[in-house]
């Protein structure tokens, strides 16, 4: 089912996300994660594309699986940095025949050992870009990143949104924003976006926090701000894995259930491939009267 039908249903919308392992993993982990996941019974599950284009063919392989053997709704993440347009074309072609019907198009980020990358080359410079190529040539339901705190590489944050509204009138069916752990941030972010005429769904993106080395990691990866209470959190939890994974969850919990309480369209949990976590998460929710 499109994204598009998805959101016209019941909502809020409940959406997960795995990631590819590395090259030379197995998919096991991956499989026994989704076969968990799929227990809450979510509308879609992503699969992320990996960072510099790599593992296209897991993302294919993966989002495939979910849809033809997990009865899952996929949603596969596309990236346009370092591709030129013929790769973009196998992957969207490969999409095609495995009945993927969704895909988040984004930009992606240089490779991260390749600090001179020269995106000169590339076909498609920003996702917009990529995001009116597939709406010419195909028929998929588009999604695309958004960012409440404005993207990291964009000096104004007003601006960033302008790029936004471009993005979303190429043809985006819905957004998923970055992860972020103060909700005024994403409420703000709202109030101004509806106001500039994005009227798509947005949904925002959850991570939970388990391990106080792997989250400063990631925001410090992807420009996100860590809350006071947040900071309080990691650093009292540092020495102590179990305790920071029980004030994790709680912290999640405590999130998604302010965004639903406010009416969102629908929320996108990232639980690290850790099916518990999202177990946990979940059963911890009072989900609200379908709109
Ligand atoms: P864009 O929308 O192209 O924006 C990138 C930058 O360019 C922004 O600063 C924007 O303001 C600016 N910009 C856009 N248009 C213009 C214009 N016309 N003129 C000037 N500036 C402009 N990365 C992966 O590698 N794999 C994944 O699977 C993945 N999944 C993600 C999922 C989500 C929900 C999010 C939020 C991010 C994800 N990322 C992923 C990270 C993403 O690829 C990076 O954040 C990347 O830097 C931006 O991608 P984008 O599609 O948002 O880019």
């Amino acid at each position: 089912m499109k994204l598009k039908e998805i959101f016209k249903g019941e909502r809020p919308v409940l959406s997960l996300e795995v990631f590819p392992p590395k090259q030379d993993t197995p998919l096991d982990g991956v499989f026994k994660a989704i076969s968990g996941l799929k227990e809450l019974e979510p509308s879609f599950i992503s699969v992320t594309y990996g960072a510099g284009g790599s593992q296209k063919g897991r993302t294919v392989e993966i989002a495939s699986t979910l849809k033809n053997h997990y009865d899952v709704e996929p949603m596969a993440h596309l990236t346009c940095v370092g591709q030129k347009t013929n790769a973009v074309d196998e992957v969207l072609e490969d999409l095609e025949k495995s009945g993927i019907e969704n895909i988040l198009a984004l930009s992606g980020d240089p490779p991260r050992d390749q600090p001179d990358f020269d995106r000169s080359k590339d076909d498609f410079k920003y996702a917009s870009e990529l995001i009116s190529y597939i709406k010419r040539k195909r028929d998929f339901s588009i999604a695309a990143a958004a960012y409440p705190e404005g993207h990291k590489d964009c000096p104004r944050i007003l601006s960033d949104w302008e790029h936004l509204k471009h993005k979303v009138d190429q043809g985006v069916d819905l957004l998923v924003t970055q992860l972020f752990f103060d909700n005024r941030i994403f409420f703000h972010f709202l109030e101004i976006v509806r106001g500039m005429g994005v009227n798509c769904p947005i949904v925002p993106g959850i991570m939970p926090v388990y391990n106080a080395k792997q989250i400063k990691r990631i925001v410090s990866l992807c420009g996100a701000s860590m809350p006071p209470e947040m900071l309080i959190m990691v650093d009292k939890y540092a020495d102590s894995p179990e305790d920071m994974k029980k004030a994790g969850i709680e912290y999640a919990i405590n999130q998604i259930q302010g965004l639903l309480d406010h009416g969102v369209d629908g929320v996108h949990v990232m639980p690290l491939n850790q099916a518990s976590l999202a177990k946990e998460i979940v059963s911890g929710l009072s989900w609200p009267d379908h709109k």
